[in-house]
């Protein structure tokens, strides 16, 4: 590991070819930070350039400066990609990823140069990398796949230690566990995450993370059929009872996520935002 700067960016050399290196925006939501990763040596990928910062930008440059030749974003959340625009302009690097959706909490500045589809494949100074398009988190998101170590970067579709957050109606439910089951099937000997520690055991953390979603799923299922009528904001204390009344604002956003669901799956229904079990 090296530390740079003021600010004391770490770089983590991950694999052969694969380093990361953590933005310094620590905070409830991000954990330690945001997870910049670099692929190649010679000619460079970075993939989530984060928020602007200066620092973190610099640390970057002085890592890779002149050898990058592509930015990628996993998706256009404010942590993730607001610095590649920036990035971009300063090293001539072509821009890849998917373009914001409208809406609330997107980066409107990342406008790629080539927007990617699921299945491409992109040669990375002699590494096969290939996108995987993983709705859920955020409609516009995508995984990567490093072939030969059959690592997946998942950004926030599978984060370290923690759950994200599912925000409709860019976030869906739906799409979020068709997407884990997807990115399980592929057998990944590792996670990458968007925030926090590499993830070496893929198929648990995965599998936790559908087990959590369904047992809430069913909590939900359960405080609608014990209390119809209720608007998502109601539900919220009938459901997250261990949660701080500070995040009901976040959880509301998760419950309307699996009222969604439930609504898609024929088991729910709502009029005037009041729902029901059917
Ligand atoms: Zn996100």
């Amino acid at each position: 590991m090296t530390a740079f700067g003021p600010e004391m960016a770490v770089l983590t050399q991950l694999a052969p070819g694969v380093q990361r290196l953590v933005a310094p925006n620590p905070s409830m939501m991000t954990g330690p930070g945001t997870n910049t990763y670099l692929f190649g040596n010679n000619e460079v990928a970075v993939l989530d350039p984060g928020p602007v910062i200066d620092n973190h930008l610099n640390a970057i440059q002085e890592v890779a400066g002149a050898r990058i030749r592509w930015v990628i974003v996993t998706h256009t959340h404010p942590d993730h990609s607001p610095a590649a625009a920036e990035l971009a302009r300063q090293t001539g690097a072509e821009l890849l990823g998917r373009t914001a959706p409208e809406g609330e909490h997107q980066d409107r500045t990342f406008k790629p140069d080539r927007v990617l589809e699921d299945g491409d494949r992109l040669l990375v100074d002699g590494a096969e990398i290939e996108v995987i398009h993983t709705p859920g988190h955020a409609s516009n998101h995508i995984c990567l796949r490093h072939v030969e170590l059959n690592w997946i970067f998942t950004g926030d579709h599978v984060i370290d230690g923690s759950t994200v957050v599912i925000n409709p109606p860019d976030g869906n439910m739906k799409h979020y566990l068709e997407s884990l089951a997807r990115v399980q099937d592929l057998r990944p000997a590792a996670l990458a995450p968007g925030h926090g520690e590499l993830i070496r055991d893929a198929d648990r953390a995965i599998d936790w993370i559908i087990d959590h979603r369904l047992e809430r799923e069913a909590k939900v299922a359960a405080a609608l059929k014990a209390n119809p009528g209720l608007t998502s904001m109601e539900l919220v204390p009938h459901v997250y009872k261990d949660v701080d009344k500070k995040l009901y604002g976040w959880a509301e956003r998760s419950l309307l996520a699996h009222l969604l669901k439930l609504e898609d799956d024929g088991t729910a229904s709502h009029k005037d935002g009041r729902w029901i079990r059917v």
